[in-house]
């Protein structure tokens, strides 16, 4: 068997934006375990996506647990996959969300590479509701991802920032301040 493909590299970007109107491959999404739908990110997914077919591929599944990461198609998103992912609700930073937070976007980038997807946009993942630090989060999926380069089929991962400070954050961190 030849060895699958690999890239020596990964870009690793920063935009601000909607995810759900991304055309890359794979979208990830910012799921719950039950994979049951919610309000930010995974409800704009959602209503994009199509409520109903998403529902129904999510409900097939049934689980997810927290740093893991499931994929279903994208319906009528412009990306082919979306890529649910369960970020850790902070609880003060004690109770191991950093690892947690490492290995939703370790776990993300491992399903892409199985789906063959070569470009994947990233929401700021546990930021919103889950309560987890904006800079402490941003600093986590930019070192995950920077360790898992040239790993991965993935050569794009996008950081969609859904604000201008989350934005900024990325930047600096990425040498773009
Ligand atoms: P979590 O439950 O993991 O905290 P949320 O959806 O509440 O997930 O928030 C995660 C991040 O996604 C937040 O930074 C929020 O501003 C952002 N977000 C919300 N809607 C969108 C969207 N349509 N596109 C990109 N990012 C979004």
């Amino acid at each position: 068997m030849p060895e699958p493909y690999r890239v020596v590299s990964m870009l690793i970007e920063a935009i601000q934006g909607d995810i759900t109107g991304l055309e890359v491959d794979a979208v990830v999404n910012a799921a719950n375990s039950a994979l049951a739908g919610g309000g930010g990110v995974d409800g704009a997914i959602h209503a994009a996506a199509g409520r109903y077919e998403l529902h129904a591929a999510c409900a097939a599944i049934g689980h997810c647990d927290s740093g893991d990461a499931v994929a279903t198609s994208g319906f009528r998103l412009p990306a082919r996959w979306i890529i649910h992912t369960v970020g850790p609700v902070w609880h003060g930073g004690n109770h191991g969300e950093e690892g947690t937070l490492a290995s939703c976007y370790r776990r993300s980038i491992e399903v892409a590479t199985e789906l063959g997807a070569r470009s994947v946009a990233f929401p700021a993942i546990s930021t919103g509701v889950y309560g987890y630090p904006p800079d402490a989060a941003a600093r986590v999926a930019v070192n995950t991802l920077r360790s898992l380069a040239g790993t991965a089929v993935v050569d794009t991962a996008l950081l969609v920032a859904f604000d201008a400070r989350t934005l900024s954050i990325y930047r600096e961190l990425l040498g773009e301040g």
